[in-house]
């Protein structure tokens, strides 16, 4: 490239390169390049104007310092510079890229990708786009940083929009780009993100607390000073150098947790914060010590991320204490090296690195990779992946450990089962319970930092729908999910096929079984397995494909399927709203009992199902939303309904016998009761005639009084 570049360069193009210098001493080596894209990008953009009516370039350099701010190589402060080239100028992708790196072109072009990603108020076509912006960004994360900068420059610049406009990129900022950068560890980017999304979409809240903040700041500034002198004191006496000063938490999340604990600001006392710097991580404990000595620390809001970081890579000590006056204060030991870290996140990991070497940057984005992965591998159900997407975004984490004492991070709730399928997903489908710090608990158990956890398998499948229920992971939820998906199938054409083979001898034509079963091609289905699906939905009854082949003259279709839903249990314990005599039956998933919360859904010929309304098999019908309807209960006295309780318990002689007798004590019918040893767990379960929730959990209680018994769930 032969470039001449200028004697002196424009002030602004300066101050960026002053910027660079401070973190890239072989700028020079690239500064040509720079030149070049700092002039190709203005001439391009020449005659165009921002709503402001500012230069269009302006929003192009502005996007380029701040990637420069956040210390990123010279390829993506480049693409910063041209990012928004072939979306809004005629220049085409292939004269780009006869200027610049193929690298480069493929920067601008992911961020052209994602800035056509409009993001619908339709929360399926979100879940989409969002999906599609994942994916792009698992070429290179360089991509969505340039996207940040490119959101952090728009948002300061929103007030020339229109109200309509505005709002609609402040909660695009606050629901997607705030809580991605939050997990790749940009947490200026984050903060900044959220107050103007927050002074944007609250604008009479962000301007009181912006009063109040600021008066809070001038009274409590003395506290603050004379607590810093104290620290710098004390640190000075054991010749520890550090950087000690006060900070103030961001607008958004003071505001989150006034909302979330309902406290007037007065009260969120962790404003009150100072962050000290030290040289060495030996320094930070030492300084932990000094703090810990002079005050008292309140010991439940220790955190040691130095130790253990976060995945995105922050590490920190955090400890609260009382201050002088008996005011909390927060404080925050870092190194310089992790303070870099915790401000721009991922983006720190790109200095200087050399090329193949980046396994760090691959460990901090691994459950970025793992929630790909899911992704590419299941195409279905959006409302669902955005509900897991922001559960996991928001979720701060735990650490626990494997008996050889190998760390696993685990989103706090976390359960022994997601530990379970956070190992193996082998052991999580065969896991029947586990031990936590050598004692026996159920999978539903919570987790907590320090936990030691062994799973106690079996050499069965005992994966159940009752498992969503508790679990607090993706990863886990997905696996269970695949299984109960591929499980189902394979139950459905066992069904299927029963019960052609059964209505076939019904209507005397056992001897045609054979031949229907080599037809199935002329109902339109191109396996059987799918023609046998079909009769288990009901999508086509046996009747009609005896019609349809040997009875073509037989009319009355309405009396003939009626006996196809004999099979059904028809149950006058539910009234649907607006029908009458319509055939309902209990979803066998969730076995809804009076007192749960239910709804109905309509099945084709099949009549009206009832599920309990959490039940986990609701979500996989979101997308016929106009085939559910309202049901209520309306039991007459005396009727019994089925349900499954499951049983977790220390095997040990006579439990069977003492379930059954508490059973029976509370004259309530036992249908069955079956259970299994494995190791010293047993494992097993009961199905009661009860009259109402309110029957069933009274015997859950007495059950749970029985000595052994670990856990018992409702299925
Ligand atoms: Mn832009």
């Amino acid at each position: 490239m032969n470039q001449i570049l200028p004697k002196k360069f424009p002030k602004q193009f300066e101050k960026l390169l002053d910027i660079i210098k401070t973190y890239n001493s072989n700028y020079e080596v690239d500064l040509a390049l720079l030149w070049k894209a700092y002039k190709f990008s203005k001439e391009a953009h020449k005659d165009q104007y921002r709503q402001s009516g500012e230069p269009y370039f302006q929003h192009l350099y502005h996007t380029a310092f701040i990637l420069a701010e956040l210390n990123m190589d010279t390829a993506t402060i480049c693409a910063g510079f041209l990012h928004d080239i072939l979306e809004d100028t005629n220049i085409s992708e292939e004269v780009v890229s006869n200027e610049f790196s193929p690298q480069i072109v493929q920067f601008v072009k992911g961020v052209t990708k994602i800035s056509g990603i409009k993001f619908q108020s339709e929360q399926q076509e979100q879940a989409q786009n969002f999906r599609k912006m994942l994916l792009s960004v698992a070429d290179d994360i360089r991509v969505i940083i340039i996207k940040f900068a490119d959101r952090i420059h728009n948002m300061r610049t929103l007030d020339a929009l229109p109200e309509k406009k505005r709002r609609r990129i402040a909660l695009e900022t606050r629901d997607v780009y705030a809580p991605l950068a939050h997990r790749l560890g940009m947490y200026r980017i984050k903060m900044e993100m959220e107050d103007l999304a927050l002074k944007h979409l609250e604008p009479r809240i962000y301007k009181e607390l912006n009063q109040k903040i600021t008066d809070h700041k001038k009274r409590s500034q003395n506290d603050i000073d004379d607590f810093i002198h104290l620290i710098n004191t004390y640190l000075k006496e054991e010749n520890i150098e550090a950087d000690v000063f006060g900070r103030i938490k961001n607008f958004y999340s003071i505001y989150n947790k006034m909302i979330r604990q309902d406290r007037p600001l007065e009260e969120i006392f962790d404003i009150l914060a100072i962050r000290i710097i030290v040289n060495s991580v030996t320094h930070c404990y030492s300084v932990l010590g000094i703090v810990h000595q002079n005050f008292t620390p309140i010991t439940e809001r220790f955190r040691d991320f130095i130790a253990t970081p976060k995945s995105n890579g922050y590490q920190s000590v955090h400890t609260t204490v009382i201050g002088p006056k008996g005011i909390p204060i927060e404080i925050q030991i870092r190194t310089e090296e992790m303070n870099k870290t915790a401000e721009v996140g991922i983006a720190a990991h790109w200095k200087y690195k050399e090329p193949g070497k980046t396994d760090e940057l691959d460990h901090h984005i691994h459950w970025l990779r793992e929630l790909v992965d899911i992704l590419k591998n299941d195409t279905k159900d959006d409302e669902e992946f955005l509900e897991t997407l922001k559960i996991d975004l928001f979720h701060d984490e735990i650490f626990v450990f494997t008996p050889k004492g190998d760390l696993i991070k685990l989103p706090i709730n976390s359960t022994a089962l997601d530990f379970a399928f956070a190992v193996h997903t082998e052991v999580g489908y065969r896991c029947i319970g586990a031990k936590v710090n050598d004692k026996i608990v159920s999978l539903n158990s919570r987790l907590s930092s320090g936990d030691r956890i062994e799973i106690i398998t079996s050499n069965n499948y005992n994966v159940s729908y009752n498992w969503l229920r508790f679990v607090a992971t993706n990863r886990a939820k997905h696996r269970i999910r695949k299984w109960l998906q591929r499980h189902e199938f394979e139950q459905s054409i066992k069904l299927g096929e029963e019960m052609l083979e059964l209505g076939m001898r019904k209507a005397k034509l056992s001897a045609k079984i054979k031949d229907v079963k080599n037809r199935y091609s002329e109902f339109g289905y191109e396996t059987i397995n799918l023609f046998y699906q079909a009769i288990t939905k009901s999508e086509l009854t046996v009747k009609h494909i005896i019609n349809e082949f040997y009875h073509k003259k037989e009319k009355e279709q309405t009396e003939e399927q009626i006996p196809q839903f004999r099979q059904y249990r028809s149950t006058n314990g539910i009234s649907v709203s607006g029908y009458e005599n319509m055939l309902v039956q209990l979803a066998k998933c969730c076995n809804p009992i009076p007192g749960d919360e239910i709804m109905g859904f309509i099945t084709r010929g099949r009549g009206i199902t009832v599920h309990r309304y959490d039940c986990p098999n609701i979500p996989n019908l979101e997308e016929e939303k106009d085939r559910f309807i309202d049901v209520k209960w309306s039991v007459k006295a005396g009727r019994t309904f089925v349900t499954r309780i499951n049983i977790i318990c220390e095997d040990r002689p006579n439990l069977v016998y003492d379930i059954s007798q508490v059973i029976h004590d509370l004259h309530t019918n036992m249908l069955n009761i079956n259970f299994s040893t494995e190791g010293k767990l047993g494992r097993g379960q009961v199905a009661i005639m009860v009259e109402s929730l309110k029957h069933a959990e009274r015997i859950i209680v007495k059950l749970k009084n029985i000595p052994g018994i670990l856990t018992i769930d409702r299925i």
